[in-house]
């Protein structure tokens, strides 16, 4: 394993980083106050290659990495997670459609997301089955060559705005394993009886859609089944393996631009008559901050080494995942608290990534879950 990066690495470092500096800023905070999606600014990054670089290239992606797309995850959440997540997140899918969809299928749906003509979502959560996956209750029942789809889903991210959606269905509500009772079906938002409603009032990425969705005897094709029927919980854990990892890169992401805006603040403002910095107090904090960024990175570059290298360590991706939200967490807090009365300012942009770092303890996995799955790969059954 080495970290160096290569001179491909650091180019996309730069290019994204170039691409949020330059872009973002005319987007971020309109896009906070009124919760719209940037649409725009997605194209613009369909455009340039930063969407779905994972994807094969075969079907329209670039043919690297998940640590590629995380070092790009990186950049764009450290000038704004709101944009960041917008852009990149629409291809939230593709990754379970890229492991365990065949070949029509990946054909179908890859080809499209990184082109900017589709985004993509995916619909596990439920109003009554959140954290617990197994639970999720929207069935499928199969009909001649199609399965009609009944059943509620909760805080899907794009709901309103995806062409088509990964939804987590049972559909052998008689199978006695909790685990092999559902299936992912695809489902394209232009169907009779879906029906998705945008949730406003988030307290952080608010440039993200996300939405309520209802399924109402829609009616699918038995072929937008991925994988094999009764896998479904299965090809999400799998599916989270990867996603997570992403998570990890948005945590470090908007760390790092938080911690960026703490140094120039503590340089420029005196109190005492001496710069903010010069107070061993304030160092401690910058040290900390910065250690636990590094500490982040670390953990969760190695995790996404291995997913390129064909190794799925989901403790390690668990470990990474709560690891790097609690981090995100603590060092938007420390930003803001270094600022001390302008940090609680829209104005001095720090507060922003107070607001949006939350998020990366909840969803995908809240941090609970995380360090439920790490003490039982280390406990065992107890
Ligand atoms: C902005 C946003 C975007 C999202 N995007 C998506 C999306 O695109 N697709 C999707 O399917 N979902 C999405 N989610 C849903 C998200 O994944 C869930 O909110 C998350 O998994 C937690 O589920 P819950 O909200 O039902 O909380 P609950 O499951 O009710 O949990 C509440 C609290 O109890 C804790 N808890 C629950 N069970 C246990 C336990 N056994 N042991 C210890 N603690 C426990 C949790 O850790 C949490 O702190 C999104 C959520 C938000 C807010």
């Amino acid at each position: 394993m080495d970290f160096a990066l290569s001179d491909e690495q650091k180019d996309i470092i730069k290019a994204a980083r170039e691409f949020a500096e330059g872009e973002f800023p005319e987007y971020m905070e309109e896009c906070d106050v009124n919760e719209t999606f940037p649409r725009d600014l997605w194209k613009k990054g369909c455009e340039l290659g930063f969407v779905g670089v994972f994807i094969d290239e075969a079907y329209g992606g670039a043919g690297l990495g998940y640590f590629e797309d995380g070092l790009i995850g990186e950049e764009f959440w450290r000038v704004d997670p709101g944009c960041g997540l917008s852009v990149l997140a629409s291809t939230f899918g593709s990754q379970l459609i890229q492991l365990y969809g065949n070949e029509e299928q990946k054909k179908r749906f890859l080809p499209p997301l990184t082109a900017g003509k589709a985004i993509m979502g995916s619909a596990i959560t439920e109003p009554d089955a959140g954290s617990d996956v197994a639970g999720v209750a929207t069935t499928a029942v199969r009909d001649g060559d199609d399965y009609v789809i009944n059943g509620n889903k909760m805080f899907i991210t794009n709901g309103t705005i995806a062409n088509y959606v990964n939804v987590l269905c049972v559909t052998h509500p008689e199978e006695k394993n909790r685990h092999r009772r559902h299936s992912v079906i695809v489902v394209e938002t232009d169907r009779e009886g879906f029906e998705a409603n945008k949730l406003t009032g988030k307290l952080g990425i608010r440039a993200s859609d996300t939405a309520e969705i209802a399924l109402n005897n829609v009616r699918v094709p038995k072929e937008n089944l991925i994988g094999e029927p009764g896998n479904g919980f299965k090809q999400f854990m799998g599916f989270f393996n990867v996603t997570r990892v992403h998570v990890c890169s948005q945590a470090v992401g908007a760390a790092q631009g938080a911690l960026e805006k703490a140094i120039a603040h503590i340089k420029s403002r005196k109190q005492f008559g001496l710069p903010l910095a010069s107070f061993q107090a304030n160092q401690f904090k910058i040290a900390e901050m910065a250690t636990r960024i590094e500490a982040a990175r670390s953990l969760y570059w190695r995790a996404a080494w291995l997913l390129d290298n064909g190794i799925q360590d989901h403790r390690l991706v668990a470990m990474a995942k709560w690891f790097c939200g609690e981090m995100a967490v603590y060092v938007a807090n420390e930003a803001l608290q270094i600022h001390g009365g302008y940090g609680y300012l829209r104005e001095y942009g720090v507060e922003k990534y107070y607001r949006d770092a939350k998020i990366l303890e909840i969803y995908e996995g809240a941090k609970e879950i995380e360090k439920l799955v790490v003490a039982r790969a280390i406990l065992g059954k107890v």
